[in-house]
């Protein structure tokens, strides 16, 4: 008897963790942490639901952190089996496991320092550097659209699926009790149509149950592209003579603005100002993306076979040091600082913050989801003042939003996606949404006249 269970992202979006039995093995696809809202982020400190050491393999769809950060917690309680994913993604994985475990650490130091701690009298973190390390050891790297027998009687193949780079959906194909083959379609995050950089993504392959994402299932997308908004907002703040700060996340967002710039600058569309990458991560992210050939879509190769560097405007300055990062405080004029984090929570993004949102010529770029609470979100809401390093910041600067920069495809680019599958599944399964956004999607897809389930947490269905 084959079975899936949902171990996360149902009923929300973060904590990616399905778990597919067949055969007597057991597969996990996906190994994300839970983010957000605090009673979510304690899920990560549970008990894995089932012992570690009793999974025989891991199937990663891409290297965000609600996808792969529990890796290192897997492998640290027991799990020594094989963790599959694209090359991009092994790559991208050896900048942000270690990351995510630096973060940790910092976290237990934090609460030690405050006096808070759930292990008294010292607080230790989720997992350590050494723990991320064991993890990129565990790495094993499969091409899109090369099936590969993963374990006796499980088949995975991987599709394109346009989100980040090394993103993809994963089709496990497994022995039903009959001996039968089952065919289970993971989409992965799927990413948007004719977004910059990366191929549109794949359409699905014929499955017989199908796990979709719903992240914008009640949402359209604005009409607007992103480059004609960044045109617009670029040339808004010229005028006004003042700095452009934007948020953004060091891996994917970041290389989508750098690949706008780049276009509008050399379209003679907006004057070339300097640009500051101010983030070490998205300084070692940026080559990466670079070097994937086998994740860009035909825009980006042709620019790359003619020589130009698609992801490097004129004045680009990439900065590492913290002596580095603070002279970009004495640049007067128009300017473009890209910084994370992409939700103003931390990271050096919170003192460019601090030193020009007084200024009423300078102008903030939202380009990515602002989750509710954070600084980004008071930003986005009209916040008079902002707290950051214990101070309020008076807010003069003009605030913008930039919602086409999203990573996610919205309902309608969901329901191309799904279009695109030579037949309906047996069944589909809404995940990785709010409630109210799994209801969409969950109703648009049973307006097509196919079975849809939205599941609860932790539960099981028999797949026959
Ligand atoms: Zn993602």
């Amino acid at each position: 008897m084959a079975s899936i269970r949902f171990l996360g992202a149902a009923g929300t979006v973060t904590g990616s963790r399905f778990l597919v039995e067949a055969a007597g093995r057991r597969v996990l696809v996906d190994a994300g942490l839970f983010q957000g809202m605090k009673e979510l982020r304690l899920r990560n400190w549970e008990p894995f639901p089932v012992p570690p050491d009793s999974i025989d393999a891991v199937v990663l769809t891409h290297a965000h952190i609600d996808h792969s950060g529990a890796l290192p917690l897997l492998v640290r309680s027991g799990f020594r089996g094989e963790a599959f994913c694209t090359p991009a993604t092994a790559d991208l994985a050896r900048i942000m496991l270690p990351d995510s475990a630096k973060l940790q650490e910092e976290e237990a130091r934090y609460a030690n320092a405050k006096g808070y701690s759930r292990h008294a009298p010292r607080a230790l973190p989720l997992y350590a550097a050494a723990d991320a390390e064991a993890a990129l050891e565990r790495l094993r790297t499969l091409r899109y659209g090369r099936p590969r027998e993963v374990l006796p009687g499980f088949t995975l193949r991987y599709s394109r699926a346009g989100h980040i780079l090394g993103s993809a959906s994963a089709m496990l194909t497994v022995a039903g009790e009959s001996g039968d083959p089952i065919r289970i379609l993971f989409s992965g995050d799927l990413g948007r149509y004719d977004a910059p950089i990366l191929p549109d993504p794949e359409p699905p392959p014929e499955s017989d149950f199908l796990v979709v994402e719903s992240t914008y299932g009640d949402r359209v997308h604005p009409a607007a592209t992103a480059a004609a908004e960044l045109e617009r907002e670029v040339l808004a703040a010229v005028a006004r003579g003042g700095a452009i700060v934007v948020p953004a996340f060091a891996i994917g967002r970041t290389q989508e603005v750098l690949f706008l710039l780049r276009e509008l600058e050399h379209a003679g569309r907006i004057p070339s100002l300097p640009v500051f990458v101010d983030s070490p991560m998205a300084s070692d992210a940026t080559p990466v993306y670079r070097a994937h050939r086998e994740d860009h879509d035909t825009q980006m190769d042709a620019l790359l076979d003619r020589g130009v560097e698609p992801l490097s405007p004129r004045r680009l300055t990439f900065t590492r040091t913290t002596d580095q990062s603070k002279a970009i405080n004495h640049v007067h004029g128009p300017c473009i600082i890209i910084s994370a984090s992409g939700m103003a929570t931390g990271g050096r993004v919170l003192h460019h913050l601090e030193r020009r949102l007084p200024e009423s010529s300078t102008t903030i770029l939202l380009v990515g989801f602002q989750a509710a609470g954070t600084r980004g979100w008071r930003l986005q809401n009209g916040a008079p003042t902002l707290r950051m390093h214990g101070k309020d910041v008076p807010v003069r600067a003009r605030v913008i939003s930039l919602p086409s920069f999203s990573a996610h495809g919205d309902r309608v680019e969901v329901g191309r996606w799904l279009d695109g599958a030579p037949r309906p599944p047996r069944r589909t399964f809404c995940v990785h949404g709010e409630p109210v956004a799994l209801a969409a999607q969950a109703a648009g897809i049973a307006a097509r006249g196919w079975e849809v389930h939205v599941p609860v947490h932790l539960e099981s269905v028999e797949l026959g």
